[in-house]
């Protein structure tokens, strides 16, 4: 069976065992993940990096990067790329 480490909101940790997933992809890191990076990998495949909650970085509603692609992200933001990945990225709230 395998066990996890999470981390407790008061910055202790915690053991936990238990059929609960892949481990959270994130270096030194062995918590259950809750998440997949949704990191647009090509083919309309996805990254699927299962991840925590703390290494799940949410970039927009819903969508949530790895550590490495967060990276990628900031830099590709940063270039000023954001507005055209947006439209093609982000659900849109249905009206
Ligand atoms: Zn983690
Ligand atoms: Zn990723």
């Amino acid at each position: 069976m395998p066990c996890y480490i999470e981390r407790t909101r008061d910055g202790g940790t915690m053991f936990l065992c238990g059929n609960l997933g892949p481990h959270c992809a994130a270096e030194k890191c062995a918590a259950s993940s809750g998440y997949l990076c949704d990191y647009q990998v090509g083919d309309g495949k996805t990254c699927d990096l299962p991840l925590c909650s703390s290494h799940a970085y949410q970039v927009a509603p819903n969508v949530h990067y790895c550590p490495g692609h967060l990276i990628l992200w900031n830099e590709f933001r940063d270039s000023g790329g954001v507005e055209k990945e947006l439209v093609n990225v982000v659900p849109f709230p249905q009206k």
